[in-house]
């Protein structure tokens, strides 16, 4: 991925992607002091830009540091970012990261950096592909406590267990994995929240453990704005077998219907099309999509 044209926003200027380096003695690299956004731009606009911003340096709080660009600069540099490589539609990926100047748990002092990368990512899938639905495993690592670490960051620590689980599942020939949280009650997936449809309700995991998702928030209103009653709850693993229609939420994922959890089977239908379909109007820049 480094080998590229293109430019990098880093540390207040745009430099070219091959370029955009850091040491091996960075304490991000070694004790996992970084933290990083995901976030998508669709006709020009970042959906969420500000949101996201925000979530950024919150992030970093919760890890004990603070980045060192406002909310608004960093609206900016995403921008700055974009215009430079001349996309519209894109992922947009900034992540900051405690520097080089000290070896040690401790590193108080070293410097906070910030870059921002964007590339094209399209939507992978029409939407009848999609419809179809993904295969999901089952993950054995659990989300940790909020007792045990900052689990509400969007910390890169808390990712290592998500990429376990999503190359184990990989290698089994699913397309992600489903993972519990510490008490075992379904939690989210290694990149997306999870909701689920029984009795033409929406149940989804109470977000205290993991990512409250923005896209997870953005749904439960498109939900309850076509009056889709949406119920934030404990769900059981137990109760897998029971509900009718799964689907998983995201930035990258947008709405992705689910077809199998293990050993249970979904059928992506009518509310998850229309969940989907309202979702896809939601990030689309009004004046496109007129
Ligand atoms: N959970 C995890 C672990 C994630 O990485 C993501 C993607 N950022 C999400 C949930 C969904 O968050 P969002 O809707 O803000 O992209």
């Amino acid at each position: 991925f480094h080998d590229r044209d293109g430019f990098i926003w880093m540390d207040g200027k745009l430099v070219p992607w091959r370029d955009a380096q850091v040491h091996v003695l960075t304490h991000g690299l070694h004790y996992a002091s970084a933290v990083f956004e995901g976030e998508r731009a669709y006709g020009g606009a970042i959906y969420k830009c500000t949101e996201h911003s925000a979530r950024l340096r919150k992030s970093a709080e919760l890890l004990d540091f603070e980045i060192p660009f406002s909310v608004a600069e960093i609206d900016a540099a995403k921008m700055a970012t974009l215009k430079a490589n001349g996309q519209t539609d894109a992922y947009v990926r900034p992540v900051a990261w405690r520097g080089s100047e000290m070896m040690g748990v401790s590193a108080q002092h070293n410097k906070i950096h910030l870059a921002i990368a964007t590339w094209e990512w399209p939507s992978y899938f029409d939407p009848a592909t999609k419809m179809k639905g993904i295969r999901l495993d089952i993950a054995e690592f659990r989300r940790p406590d909020p007792a045990t670490a900052p689990s509400t960051s969007k910390a890169a620590g808390l990712y290592m267990i998500c990429t376990i689980s999503k190359h184990k599942a990989e290698k089994k020939g699913y397309a992600d994995a489903l993972m519990f949280d510490w008490q075992g009650r379904v939690a989210e997936c290694t990149g997306a929240n999870v909701f689920f449809i029984k009795d033409g309700q929406v149940h989804t995991p109470i977000a205290d453990c993991f990512l409250d998702g923005i896209t997870r928030r953005t749904v439960i209103d498109l939900c309850k704005k076509r009056g889709f009653e949406v119920v934030e709850r404990r769900i059981m693993p137990e109760e897998l077998s029971s509900f009718n229609e799964c689907f998983i939420t995201g930035t990258a994922a947008e709405v992705t219907p689910v077809s199998e959890i293990g050993p249970y089977r979904y059928t992506p239908g009518n509310m998850s099309k229309t969940i989907m379909d309202d979702y896809t109007v939601e990030v689309t820049p009004k004046a496109a999509a007129a």
